[in-house]
């Protein structure tokens, strides 16, 4: 039985109590200010639907001031220092984040919902882990030389490459894993050299004005980095639209990051897309079906579903079909779902009233359509925002709830006979962000790998992500990569130097 959302069981820090005392502020040329506007608005905790804190609310005028900044410091200190002082610097952000990280991790969780829990176990510990991978690549940042012929213009020539910051770079990001999606586009940002101007998600501000605190603590110099509150349509389409911004990076759904495009034309500003996903997680009969089973709860419950690699359809092959859908639908049944602040807890609540409702409108066509739940398909309790886990069984695949992105915990479950059928039904998708396979034949766990379209393939594993992996979508998930060596060409321009030695 899944026990009823509970009430917080954690006291809260006075370093967190004091940091809610105050208006979240935006971070401009080293200055908290508030909107030129005056104007603020709330952000809530999804537990409750309380008012947490007001947080200014930033427009077209305060990201024209952060993105002058911005340019300004592009040609100070940062630009100066060299590389070896700007990776102690990054290095030193991920330690001050780690010695912050139970105020980092109880505001995500009032934030956003997530379990306390896993805030303290994921989010930042991994966010700390950014920024320290990308404190190494400063000092590694390397052309090459490059032997010339030149047929048309026979010469002697000497050429290499340089890389260089693309420049200002905005970055708008989701409500999902907050700080550390910010840390997914500061830490090599910053380590190429750039200047940012960032604009958290409306829903979640709180642990990017605290990063902002971190980023001053650790000597990263005024107006390297600006963070500026508000809504997607007001101060994130301001950024997207700026010709005073080189590169806008992107994370949150394939919807708006239409519109950013759209937006960037104008410069025609650099842009990459990290987007939504409805990724295929496949169990073969061949499979240790025992860890199958847990890999697939986890692929789809973790973080409430609202992750955008979440294995949100579940393909399994026959011989085992009724043994998984039955151990995915017992872990589902058995999952504390709670209030984000109490330690047991597993499922928090949906980030918001309008999330919870896109996943009940989801429950509600899937029913209509003939899919059947074997467990969960309800919202849990009155207060709040949480929803049953959830497994739809009778599924076909041009339902909607297999064919879009439902962001919340509910997994769609077919099954499969040819492993030739399997690639064609897990490919039929318009995005292409991650998967997953379980098997223990190791030829065709690479042959299937190979065949998927998708950035990332999880064997018998799924969720794992490093700063050392590259990480993005095919087709309609995103564009560019993030992560590793990979994210170094989005943050950088290379220039080509030719001396004709004579
Ligand atoms: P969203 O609605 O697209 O919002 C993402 C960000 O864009 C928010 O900061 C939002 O601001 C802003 N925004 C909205 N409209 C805008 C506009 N016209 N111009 C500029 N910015 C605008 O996505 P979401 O609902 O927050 O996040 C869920 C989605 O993100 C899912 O599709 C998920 O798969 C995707 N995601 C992808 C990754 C990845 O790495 N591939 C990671 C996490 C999430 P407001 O919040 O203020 O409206
Ligand atoms: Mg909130």
């Amino acid at each position: 039985m899944t026990s009823a959302p509970t009430t917080a069981v954690q006291s809260i820090s006075s370093g967190v109590t004091d940091f809610l005392s105050r208006p979240v502020q935006h971070l401009i040329g080293g200055a908290s200010v508030a909107s030129a506007s005056g104007e603020s608005f709330a952000t809530f905790n999804p537990c409750d639907s309380n008012e947490l804190t007001q947080v200014a609310m930033g427009e077209t005028e305060d990201i024209d001031r952060a993105v002058r900044a911005a340019r300004q410091a592009l040609g100070g200190p940062w630009a100066k220092m060299s590389p070896s002082d700007r990776s102690k610097i990054l290095w030193r952000v991920g330690d001050l984040i780690e010695q912050r990280s139970e105020e980092f991790a109880v505001l995500e969780a009032l934030d956003s919902g997530k379990p306390l829990t896993y805030a303290r176990l994921v989010d930042i510990p991994l966010s700390a882990d950014w920024f320290r991978y990308m404190a190494g690549w400063p000092t590694k940042l390397e052309g090459t030389t490059i032997p010339v012929s030149a047929v048309a213009t026979p010469g002697n020539y000497f050429a290499y490459t340089v890389r260089e910051p693309v420049g200002v770079v905005g970055a708008v990001i989701a409500w999902n894993f907050p700080l550390l999606l910010a840390a997914w586009k500061l830490s090599p940002a910053l380590a190429t050299g750039n200047t940012v101007v960032l604009k958290p998600a409306e829903q979640t501000p709180l642990t990017a004005a605290l990063l902002g605190e971190v980023l001053r603590d650790a000597g990263v110099p005024d107006g390297v980095v600006n963070i500026v509150h508000g809504y997607g349509h007001t101060a994130g389409a301001a950024l997207a639209a700026h010709p005073g911004v080189d590169k806008i990076s992107f994370t949150g759904s394939t919807e708006v990051g239409r519109e950013i495009i759209s937006a960037a034309r104008g410069n025609l500003k650099k842009v990459t897309l990290e987007l939504g996903g409805k990724s295929p997680n496949v169990i073969f009969d061949d499979a240790d079906i025992d860890a199958a089973i847990a890999g697939a709860a986890n692929a789809i419950f973790f973080n409430q579903g609202e992750a955008c690699e979440a294995g949100s359809r579940l393909y399994v092959q026959s011989k085992v079909y009724d043994r998984v859908v039955e151990g995915v639908a017992e872990i589902a049944s058995e999952l504390n779902v709670g209030n984000s602040l109490d330690p047991d807890t597993q499922i928090g609540p949906m980030v918001s009233k309008k999330q919870l409702d896109t996943v009940l409108g989801y429950l509600e066509s899937g029913r209509v359509d003939g899919a059947r739940a074997v467990v969960g398909g309800r919202q849990k309790g009155e207060a709040g925002y949480f929803v049953e886990p959830t497994v739809l069984v009778d599924t076909t695949p041009e339902m909607k709830v297999v064919r879009e992105e439902i962001f919340g915990p509910v997994v769609t479950v077919a099954s499969f006979d040819d492993p030739d059928d399997i690639v064609r039904m897990a490919n039929d998708t318009d995005y292409g962000l991650a998967a997953g396979v379980w098997t223990s034949d190791v030829s065709k766990a690479h042959n299937i790998a190979a065949q998927f379209r998708a950035g990332t393939v999880w064997i018998n594993s799924y969720h794992i992500l490093d700063p050392a992996l590259p990480f993005g979508g095919y087709k309609q998930s995103g564009w560019g990569r993030e992560h590793g060596a990979a994210v170094l060409d989005a943050y950088t321009e290379t220039k080509t130097v030719i001396l004709n030695k004579g």
